[in-house]
């Protein structure tokens, strides 16, 4: 059997269901695919892939890469579309088989499709990887997936979750590639320096992790949770978890291992709640499907929401009439990572003082969010503009008091001050035209 394993979100050697399961294979190619199209315009005239996020994946790539030489293989890169490129190789090589872990965007799901409907004798396997259940163990069916995350909660919190499997001990042996090595093309940007934070790669997500809970801040976590700012202040898993240089299922056990060792307590249980937010959003985009990008998503009716231009500038960069709201888009185009707070506050902002539709919003988190993940960004956005997982209807945070609460006394304003003068929300029409 010839196998090729697409890597997505799993750029790891440990507890890697999709590696193992297309390691059972007599030759495999190990391919990625890097789609041109994430540095063009895309969703609502946005880039998808911004300078925090492409840094960070090609940290993880080649870290991969080095992690798969001494098993006797290497991770093949490709610049194209993957309905193109896996298309060529599954020709150019007799593949038989196609394994990748379980797609839950749109257009991965539509690209295997793509795949599947050309080869009438490919297995297509996908393997569930990045969640903590897999498909097949959930107690109902997607369609019927629990409408609030708290009855999800209910259901599922005391449901088994596979153990993590470790390192495999050997890997096929990958096929004879006819094609000449792959040059990396013009239109790939270089790395380029950012503030950001985290570096990208399975060993720098094994030591962020074992870091994080040799000490007492999983004990506190819930009560510190909400900050707007601190690198302790929060687990700061989430670019490891959905870049896939860290797995779900090897957290929660070690979780499970620090409670055992420390005791469990109220804030070690809220990471779970936590990943278990996580892991709702995941089943949710499954069954919202091309609905998770709809100005009235999973409700029947749509909110209201425009595009002004102008508005929309002055959000992205900090310029909005709210130095709150402003600090958090610094912080955020600086550095790639905003607190859930943060995120709230300028989620909010956006779409109720701001009266802008939801979904620039959402594309601009996409573009700049180094921890970006299709199912969370947008399910999130759509809970607070009240047309996804939400039953009452979306958030508004009164900005006044969050400043209050959060930043009394400007120090994470001060911090993340806005290099732009602050503009009243009019200056302009909708026509992008000045006022007055
Ligand atoms: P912790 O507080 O330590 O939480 C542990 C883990 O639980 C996180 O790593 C994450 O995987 C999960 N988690 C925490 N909060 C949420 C949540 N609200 N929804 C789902 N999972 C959660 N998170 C992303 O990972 N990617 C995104 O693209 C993303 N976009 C967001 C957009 C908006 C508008 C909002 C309000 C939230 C968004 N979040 C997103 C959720 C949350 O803000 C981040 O997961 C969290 O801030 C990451 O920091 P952490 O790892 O320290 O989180």
């Amino acid at each position: 059997m010839n196998t090729l394993y697409w890597v997505t979100k799993d750029l790891r050697l440990d507890d890697n269901p999709t590696l193992q399961r297309a390691a059972i294979s007599e030759s495999l190619l190990i391919a990625y695919c890097v789609d041109p199209r994430w540095f063009s315009p895309y969703r609502f005239h946005v880039q998808s892939l911004g300078t925090h996020r492409w840094n960070f994946l090609q940290e993880s790539l080649s870290q991969f890469n080095k992690a798969l030489a001494p098993l006797g293989q290497s991770l093949a890169i490709y610049y194209e579309r993957p309905e193109v490129q896996l298309v060529s190789l599954i020709n150019e090589l007799g593949i038989e088989r196609l394994v990748c872990s379980r797609q839950f965007g749109v257009d991965e799901k539509s690209a295997l499709k793509f795949i599947a409907e050309r080869f009438e004798n490919l297995i297509v396997e996908q393997v569930d990887c990045t969640t903590l259940f897999k498909k097949g163990d959930l107690p109902f069916a997607i369609e019927d997936l629990p409408a609030t995350y708290s009855q999800f909660r209910r259901v599922v919190e005391n449901l088994a979750i596979p153990a993590p499997i470790d390192t495999p001990a050997a890997l096929p042996k990958p096929p004879k590639l006819n094609t000449s090595r792959v040059t990396r093309p013009d239109w790939v940007p270089l790395p380029k320096g950012s503030q950001c934070p985290f570096i990208g790669g399975e060993a720098n997500a094994v030591f962020h992790l074992h870091k994080y809970f040799s000490g007492g801040l999983p004990a506190t976590y819930k009560t510190t949770r909400n900050e707007l700012d601190g690198w302790d202040n929060s687990s700061k898993m989430s670019p490891w978890l959905n870049g896939g240089d860290l797995s779900g299922r090897r957290l929660k056990q070690v979780l499970t291992d620090y409670e055992a060792a420390n005791g469990a307590n109220e804030s070690t249980h809220w990471l779970f709640v936590e990943l278990l937010w996580r892991e709702y959003f995941q089943w949710f985009a499954l069954k919202l499907g091309s609905s998770l990008f709809t100005l009235k998503g999973n409700s029947s009716c749509a909110r209201s929401g425009c595009f002004y231009p102008e508005r929309f500038q002055q959000w992205c960069h900090g310029s909005t009439p709210y130095p709150l709201v402003n600090a958090c888009m610094v912080q955020l185009s600086k550095t790639g990572y905003l607190s859930n707070r943060g995120r709230q506050i300028a989620a909010s902002c956006f779409i109720n003082e701001m009266e802008l539709d939801w979904r620039y919003g959402a594309a601009w988190f996409e573009h700049q969010l180094v921890d970006y993940d299709v199912a969370v960004n947008w399910g999130n956005w759509q809970y607070i503009a009240g047309v996804g997982a939400d039953p009452r209807g979306g958030r508004h945070f009164n900005l006044s008091k969050q400043s209050e609460i959060y930043d009394p006394d400007g120090a994470y304003q001060a911090r993340w001050a806005s290099e732009q003068a602050p503009l009243p929300l009019n200056s302009r029409d909708a026509a992008d035209w000045p006022i007055g």
